[in-house]
């Protein structure tokens, strides 16, 4: 069965791009999803597009919402209507591999809405479904927005239980290798907090943050792309692969034995 991959991130962290390069890549082994009702313009074409049953602007109109509000009931309309997605997609199983799902600008309109959860499951029940989460390599070599950014991504790994991908992005802007070293090392975390010279209570948090991290880092697949120049396309299909590996053996499991 194709492997489903739902790329989430911040807003800015670059997923709409890196879609691009990978879809580019996949050809026409790939089914393509898009569930941004806001976006203006895309750098590639979806096969479905929430923007053909939604309208966003009449949404945030006749709704009286603003663009949050209207973006969380755009994906609320389109959920309604999952169940025909869904057998879209059964029909396509045999001659497509991937199915890759870019999700709204701002991360916690999918993540933390009830439409996200039942997109999110309904996708997992049918399909090997995996977790991409894409990062800003470069806003990410800060201490703090590293630290939030893992946080971020633990959280949704805890509550969809899904495998995750992290797609290190942008690359071409700046080297990956600090953050790959703060994720297989800790202590090399800790050295750079302590250049930062932030007061203790901060550092002492962070501290204990990154320690309890460490656990989640070392299941975690981790790769360094970029959406400008596709570099590192083939490293994460790699990551996709073994995550798809351990969502038969975890998650596939736990919905066996509960059936
Ligand atoms: P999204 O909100 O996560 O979908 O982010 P977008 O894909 O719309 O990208 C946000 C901005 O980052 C855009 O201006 C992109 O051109 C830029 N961007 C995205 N990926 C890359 C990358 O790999 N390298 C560089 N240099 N810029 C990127
Ligand atoms: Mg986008």
């Amino acid at each position: 069965r194709p492997t489903c991959h739902i790329i989430v991130g911040m807003a800015g962290s670059g997923k709409t791009t890196y879609m691009a390069q990978l879809t580019r890549h996949l050809g026409s082994e790939c089914y393509i999803i898009n569930l941004d009702p806001a976006v203006t313009h895309l750098p590639y074409t979806p096969s479905i597009d929430i923007r053909d049953t939604v309208d966003y602007k009449k949404v945030m109109s006749e709704y009286n919402l603003g663009p949050n509000g209207a973006i969380v009931t755009s994906l609320n309309l389109f959920s309604t209507k999952f169940d025909s997605v869904l057998k879209i997609l059964e029909s396509k199983t045999s001659t497509i591999k991937h199915i890759i799902i870019d999700t709204p600008g701002q991360i916690e309109s999918f993540t933390w809405s009830a439409s996200g959860t039942i997109i999110t499951s309904s996708l997992s029940l049918s399909f090997p479904t995996i977790m991409t989460y894409v990062c800003d390599t470069v806003r990410c070599c800060q201490v703090s927005t590293f630290m939030s950014n893992m946080l971020y991504a633990c959280s949704m790994m805890y509550r969809s239980r899904l495998p995750m991908v992290i797609a290190l992005n942008k690359i071409d802007l700046q080297s990956s290798k600090i953050i790959k070293e703060w994720m297989d090392d800790y202590s090399t975390f800790m050295d750079a907090m302590e250049c930062t010279g932030e007061e203790s209570y901060y550092n002492s948090l962070n501290r204990s943050l990154a320690m309890t991290l460490d656990k989640f880092y070392s299941t975690l697949k981790r790769c360094s792309v970029s959406g400008a120049t596709g570099e590192g396309v083939e490293e994460y299909l790699q990551c996709v692969d073994s995550a798809r590996s351990e969502f038969f053996e975890g998650f596939w499991k736990d919905m066996e034995t509960r059936r």
